[in-house]
């Protein structure tokens, strides 16, 4: 009678198991067919369109969700196309992942491991999560162990050992099947620390003594000025493992908005945007331009660019203009972050902005585009824009006080944003078509000092969302 029961009970766990392996798999095929579906039409490919619609209707489909906009938009492109029955397509579907989901743990997804300065950097073939590192420390007698266990596989594993000065011993196994483990042994307990960077894990040893607390904490605060330096030179390390993408908006034969004295939104950003670049370089991130000079670039070569570099964020440049109605009238400074909210405002700067080339796309492939976003990024973004917009405020009130006003964080659908995967805001430093703002923004002090605004923004959200 037990046994029966137990065979019972291990059936339905086993089968709840299978059920939720498969289901797990089924949303994240459909989400990676979203970011590739975006992708895809930002690049006219309509091949894979097609491709990535088909996958959206199939998994959207298994996942019960509402894919009758992704029909139709593959009816559009596709007038042959016929749609299967549901039930059909779960069992095929089931088959086929099953054999497919043995495959991809049996992948060696650790690239590489090297070491670099005290540092052991792990490079991965995906990109992984905070859940991928577990950590922990252990003690023998005089062996003072600190353990990381990484989810993953690699192909060098079995046994390797790495040299860094001032620890005894690195130590790389691969523990179990889908675990590596990363030791690193000495005779007193090391300072370690990591940080996990979309494919990359960076594991730091401070070869300095950790002192117990209880009797050492007058020596500390002794200390504090080398420990200040200290955290600072971790910080700006810390600042190197991230990439930022400025676009300064516009250039070229698209100068942009046009101020009552034929300034040009094109030459206030660009000003800005390199007044950015040095800023943040200086701090010590990996920085890059979409254009240093009067330029006419595409607005997908904007997101594209940032895309390719791998970039952390994406800060679009802007400046803003109001109709000749309210011109004396509008003035202040903004950041949007991209949403598929519509508000009046968010319409009139969008259409502003999105003037580009974005043309040829079409309304429904629009419409797609904007329902697709991304629900965590447009929180980053959100809350990215809410670190620039008060820094930026901070930064300028001191010198120009009352004058600036605070237009506030908004949202709204710019394609500039849509394509960036990664979080990503839209700044407008102030009306170019207000006479007295105008004259401001144009200044080489201004464009210096709105930046040192954004640049100290963005390190604050950084120290908030490693
Ligand atoms: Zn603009």
């Amino acid at each position: 009678m037990t046994r029966n029961f137990l065979l019972i009970l291990i059936t339905i766990i086993l089968i709840g198991t299978i059920s939720f392996i498969n289901a797990s798999s089924h949303s994240s095929k459909f989400y990676f067919a979203k970011k590739n579906y975006v992708t895809a039409v930002l690049h006219d490919n309509r091949k894979k369109e097609i491709k990535y619609l088909k996958d959206l209707v199939k998994y959207g489909n298994i996942l019960n969700k509402d894919i009758r906009k992704y029909k139709k938009e593959l009816y559009r492109l596709d007038k042959n196309i016929v749609f299967i029955e549901k039930k059909k397509l779960k069992n095929i579907q089931f088959k086929k992942n099953y054999k497919k989901n043995k495959k991809q743990t049996s992948k060696f997804n650790i690239k590489s491991i090297d070491i670099k300065n005290n540092s052991i950097i792990i490079n991965f073939t995906n990109k992984i999560s905070i859940k991928t590192l577990k950590y922990f420390e252990t003690q023998k007698k005089n062996k003072f162990s600190d353990v990381f266990d990484i989810v993953g596989r690699f192909k060098d594993a079995s046994p390797i050992k790495l040299k860094m000065s001032g620890v005894d011993r690195i130590k790389i196994s691969q523990y179990r099947y889908n675990t590596l483990r990363i030791s690193v042994i000495n005779n007193y307990n090391l300072k370690t620390f990591y940080i996990i960077n979309r494919k990359q894990i960076i594991i730091k040893v401070s070869t300095k003594k950790k002192y117990k607390k209880t009797k050492v904490v007058k020596k500390i605060n002794y200390n504090k000025k080398s420990k200040q330096i200290k955290i600072s030179k971790l910080s700006s390390f810390e600042n190197s493992m991230k990439t930022i993408v400025i676009d300064a908006g516009h250039g070229g034969k698209d100068s942009g908005a046009v101020g009552p004295r034929r300034q040009y939104e094109k030459t206030v950003v660009l000003g800005v945007a390199k007044n950015l670049y040095r800023n943040l370089k200086s701090k010590g991130f990996k920085v890059y331009l979409t254009r240093s000079r009067d330029k006419y670039v595409s607005l997908r070569y904007r997101t594209r660019l940032a895309n390719k570099k791998n970039a952390d964020i994406f800060i679009s440049i802007h400046a803003n203009a109001a109709r000749k109605a309210r011109a004396s009238k509008a003035k202040g400074i903004e950041t949007y972050f991209l949403s598929p909210a519509r508000s009046k405002r968010a319409k009139r700067v969008a259409a502003l902005e999105n003037k580009g080339d974005m043309n040829s796309m079409s309304y429904s492939s629009k419409n797609i585009l904007l329902t697709l976003l991304n629900r965590s990024k447009i929180t980053s973004s959100q809350k990215m824009a809410i670190d620039i917009q008060s820094h930026m405020l901070h930064s300028l009130k001191k010198y120009y006080g009352s004058k600036i006003i605070d237009g506030g964080v908004r949202e709204g659908p710019f394609w500039v944003l849509v394509g960036a995967q990664m979080p990503s805001v839209l700044i407008e430093v102030g009306y170019i078509s207000h006479p007295k703002e105008s004259r401001r923004i144009y200044t080489k002090k201004y464009q210096k000092r709105v930046s040192t605004g954004i640049a100290n923004g963005i390190t604050s959200y950084f120290a908030k969302n490693r």
